[in-house]
């Protein structure tokens, strides 16, 4: 598992799928979950191989703070 640069909380997570939805936005230019560099499951969060260094996008749009930003 790719270890990304943020703090994860998957207890919190509401499955709001926010942060996948910025994340292919953001480098797909496609806001579509399914592209996202992060997968969202109940109770599991996990990131890809293809997530990028130095990037917290994802978690400036969790309103759950399920991540945040390390
Ligand atoms: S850290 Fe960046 S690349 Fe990785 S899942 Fe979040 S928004 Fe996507
Ligand atoms: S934005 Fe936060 S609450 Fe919504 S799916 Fe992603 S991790 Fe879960």
């Amino acid at each position: 598992m790719k270890k990304a640069n943020i703090i994860v909380d998957p207890s919190k997570c509401r499955i709001c799928l926010q942060c996948q939805i910025f994340c292919s936005l953001l480098h797909e230019g496609e806001a579509n979950p399914s592209k996202a560099n992060l997968t969202i499951e109940k109770g599991a969060i996990t990131f890809l191989e293809t997530c990028r260094e130095n990037c917290s996008f994802c978690a400036d749009y969790c309103a759950y703070q399920a991540l945040k930003p390390k």
